[in-house]
């Protein structure tokens, strides 16, 4: 394959991880839900502020940072700077992890594992605090990780 196109792959892979660690930075600490793709389960995207839904545009990454411009389109309250950090970071992470490593299955497990330890980090600066649940998404990830590891599929 395409060596750009791979490297595309991966920022995509690493600036959507990015973005669902956004949800999970915003919800936790709130107690919500932290999935939101069915209507009658978990919470669809919305704005922290007003609680307006979003439209793909306004939560996907990229095309929210031009459609949205760091703030609500309805309530025009500002975005947290920790969203784009987050998404930028994951992106940069992801694709210097695919540098270094290629792809394959033990880049797409340590990539999902520093997402899990990148919100830890965020969490920590933002609320001074660990919560149980990204404490957790890094246990599990660490342990699929070992699992797989294991079985030679890394
Ligand atoms: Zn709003």
């Amino acid at each position: 394959m395409n060596h750009f196109l791979v490297l595309l792959i991966s920022a995509l892979y690493g600036v959507l991880l990015g973005n669902y660690l956004t949800t999970a930075y915003h919800r936790i600490p709130l107690a919500k839900p932290i999935n939101g793709i069915s209507k009658n389960k978990g919470l669809k995207p919305h704005c922290a502020t007003c609680k307006h839904e979003l439209k793909y545009w306004e939560y996907f990454p990229v095309l929210s940072w031009i459609f949205s411009k760091q703030q609500c389109n309805y309530c025009g309250a500002q975005v947290d700077k920790m969203y784009t950090m987050l998404e930028v970071s994951m992106m940069l992470i992801s694709v210097s992890l695919f540098i270094l490593m290629g792809m394959n299955l033990q880049y797409v497990f340590i990539t999902l594992f520093m997402a899990t330890v990148l919100l830890l980090i965020a969490l920590y600066i933002s609320h001074h605090r660990f919560y149980f649940k990204s404490v957790c998404f890094v246990l599990i990830s660490a342990v699929i990780y070992i699992v797989i590891g294991s079985y030679g599929f890394t």
